[in-house]
């Protein structure tokens, strides 16, 4: 079948692929029914599919294709590798040039003394690490009872056994056994959403609160730590009010435990500064990359631990830990070309004094539409809350994501990948998209939404919970 098989018509390939390929968070009786969109190459904000259509990618693939598509530089950094060392691992101490640089690399990119790197080929594969790396932490020095990680409803952690128990996604506990023993959630941040009467900022604190309420509940000596992304990214861009994150690091100051900031999406750039833990001013002992750090070139993620907490790590002989691909040599020299992209083309910069504050100004310009509640952006992250009645922030009577899907369906129809989460649409557009590219991006999401908006009015979808 081979690569020959880029050459059969689509509907071929969706056959081909509807019988035997099982695919991540898919329906598989709408794949078998409408077939999966074929994309057969990309370049810069754009793919092309399978019927040479050119779509506008808005979600960076997922959230992760930051410097754009096409950067031959990452293609020949990536064959260097393989013809030099394709492969060798990094277990019983021993080493390579790629991945020593690669965790040296990121050690000077990340703020405050998070200088330690331990290799993992997603996010993932790194929060699964950063369960047993803070409970073994606490253990080492006696505290093996310590074991308690509070986390959030609505978080993305990953989609491992672990991972996903840290994330507090309903739909994914309701399968195969999660989340596993000795991880709480607490409420998320979304004001719009669970804010009710109150103002953001007192409803940011009361959310922050609840960290205090869970680690009195459940007592000091049974936390381990905490883990939130800066700004939930699969939850639906959750901007967190702003006063939010301050409360939450004084909480975390106030106690011995571990702050977790899971930077998957969050960093490199995303926030318009090179990780979240700076946006929102935060302090964390233990960080989580991945997605942005090879701009999704090549599978890579990493778990990064401060001086302190390596000290104690490596105090206590051989962490029973690993994974075939910890630190792979091509991976990381793909993420090394990556960096030195960011950073020379000042594309970081870029975002933050050109094209996040145009986005903002652009964005902001939605919530006149008639299907727009709150919108929201920070850096080039974006999302917009559908409602069928903006003063009282109400939710659609149809089940949550009807809307959501449906305004999915005429941003495809409109050239444009966006993605829903329940009834809100997000994006996370490459860090290279420009500003004529911003002005082409919001002609079609305003398109696709007065198209939904036409939908829901034919279908008598324009209607209020409980209203
Ligand atoms: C995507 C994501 C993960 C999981 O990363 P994978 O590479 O898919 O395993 C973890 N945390 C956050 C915040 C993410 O967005």
């Amino acid at each position: 079948m081979s690569i020959h098989t880029n050459h059969l018509p689509t509907d071929a390939l969706q056959e081909l692929d509807a019988r035997h390929h099982l695919h991540p968070f898919t329906a598989g009786n709408e794949l078998a029914s409408k077939g999966a969109r074929v994309i057969k190459s990309a370049q810069g904000v754009y793919l092309t599919d399978s019927e040479g259509e050119e779509i506008l990618d808005a979600m960076s693939g997922l959230w992760c294709v930051n410097i754009g598509y096409g950067r031959e530089e990452l293609a020949d950094a990536a064959a260097r590798q393989m013809r030099e060392l394709p492969y060798y691992n990094t277990f019983f101490q021993t080493t390579h040039v790629p991945a020593l640089t690669l965790a040296a690399r990121i050690a000077e990119f990340t703020p405050n003394d998070l200088n330690h790197v331990f290799f993992a080929s997603g996010g993932s594969e790194a929060n699964d690490t950063n369960i047993r790396l803070v409970r073994h932490y606490w253990a080492l020095q006696n505290k093996p009872q310590k074991n308690i990680i509070i986390s959030r409803r609505n978080a993305y952690h990953g989609s491992s056994l672990g991972s996903g128990s840290l994330g507090g996604m309903k739909p994914m506990h309701a399968q195969g056994g999660m989340p596993i023993p000795d991880i709480v959630h607490i409420d998320q941040p979304d004001w719009w959403s669970e804010g009710g009467d109150m103002s953001p900022d007192d409803f940011g604190r009361e959310r922050a609160a609840q960290l205090r309420l869970a680690i009195e509940q459940y007592g000091e000596d049974r936390v381990a730590a905490f883990i939130a992304e800066p700004v939930q990214g699969a939850g639906g861009v959750i901007v967190p009010p702003a006063s939010y994150w301050p409360e939450i690091q004084a909480i975390c100051d106030e106690h011995e435990i571990l702050l977790i900031a899971d930077e998957v999406i969050c960093g490199f750039g995303r926030t318009a500064n090179w990780f979240g833990s700076e946006t929102y001013d935060i302090r964390p002992d233990v960080m989580t990359i991945a997605k942005g750090l090879s701009s999704g070139y090549a599978p890579v993620g990493a778990s990064i631990v401060t001086d302190s907490v390596a000290d104690v790590i490596n105090s206590g002989g051989e962490f029973n830990h690993g994974y075939t691909y910890s630190g792979h040599p091509v991976a990381c020299a793909v993420a090394l070309e990556n960096l030195r992209i960011l950073q020379e083309e000042k594309i970081v910069e870029r975002v933050r004094e050109q094209t996040a504050p145009y986005l903002a100004s652009r964005w902001q310009e939605l919530a006149e539409h008639p299907l727009v509640g709150e919108a929201k952006s920070i850096g080039l992250l974006g999302s917009i809350a559908l409602t069928p009645d903006k003063s009282s922030r109400a939710s659609f009577s149809a089940e949550a994501g009807t809307v959501g899907k449906i305004c999915r369906e005429h941003c495809f129809a409109s050239q444009m990948v966006m993605r829903h989460v329940y009834d809100r649409m997000v994006i996370s557009p490459p860090l290279i998209i420009t500003q004529s590219e911003i002005d082409i991006l919001m002609e079609r999401v305003t398109n696709a939404l007065d198209k939904t908006l036409d939908t829901l009015h034919k279908e008598g979808l324009m209607k209020a919970a409980g209203g």
